[in-house]
């Protein structure tokens, strides 16, 4: 019986590599080195930011009834109220729900749809897009990466903009930072992309 007990774990432990012979198997999975690797490994993976998860009343205590509507109930302010609509100030816009950089000033553009309208999201996989399927549309959702927070839809429709993309984002998911208030953490994690390379000047022909 005790010949039994012992063999078990052992079965188990290389039952993807039937095919060794029975006398290997000691020696052949040691399981102290494979267990022992995945936590450094994990913990090696550094992020950006953590994700922040709250209950549904932790929600509504931190956020005024239109910034739960929109950001958690995925609601949408109506066109032309947004405070940020016509907003072109220098700095970032933060998410209202977490305080993360989503966008910048820099690639604000008048989309005259009536929301604040961005060509990039910020570096960093910041938000995560989603395909939404809404009210008889294709549309593709935009949220917050680090809290999950509705922020807007995204369009491929801005052919005079750099990327071609249209970030249609609500106002009161966005809280506006002016450059000169920008803290040294964000500035260090928020660096401005790095300029495009100027075409060489030289006339080979
Ligand atoms: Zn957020």
């Amino acid at each position: 019986m005790r010949n039994y007990v012992v063999c078990l774990p052992l079965v188990a432990l290389i039952g993807c590599e039937a095919t060794l012979p029975i006398a290997e198997v000691p020696t052949a999975v040691p399981p102290v080195v494979t267990e022992a690797a995945m936590p450094e490994s994990n913990s090696s993976a550094k992020k950006l930011f953590e994700k922040i998860e709250k209950t549904e009343e932790e929600w509504k205590k931190h956020l005024s009834e239109h910034e739960y509507h929109v950001l958690r109930e995925k609601g949408t302010e109506r066109a032309y109220t947004g405070e940020y609509d016509k907003h072109f100030e220098h700095g970032a816009y933060a998410c209202a729900g977490c305080g993360l950089v989503l966008f910048e000033s820099e690639t604000k553009f008048d989309s005259r749809c009536g929301w604040p309208a961005f060509y990039a999201a910020k570096a960093g996989d910041r938000v995560v897009e989603t395909a939404d399927h809404s009210f008889g549309m294709v549309r593709v959702e935009v949220t917050c990466a680090r809290c999950g927070g509705h922020l807007g839809h995204v369009f491929d429709d801005a052919p005079g903009q750099p990327t071609g993309q249209r970030f249609c984002i609500n106002s009161v998911s966005l809280d506006f930072i002016p450059k000169a208030k920008l803290k040294a953490e964000q500035l260090e994690v928020d660096a401005p992309p790095k300029p495009a390379e100027p075409a060489p000047p030289k006339g080979e022909e």
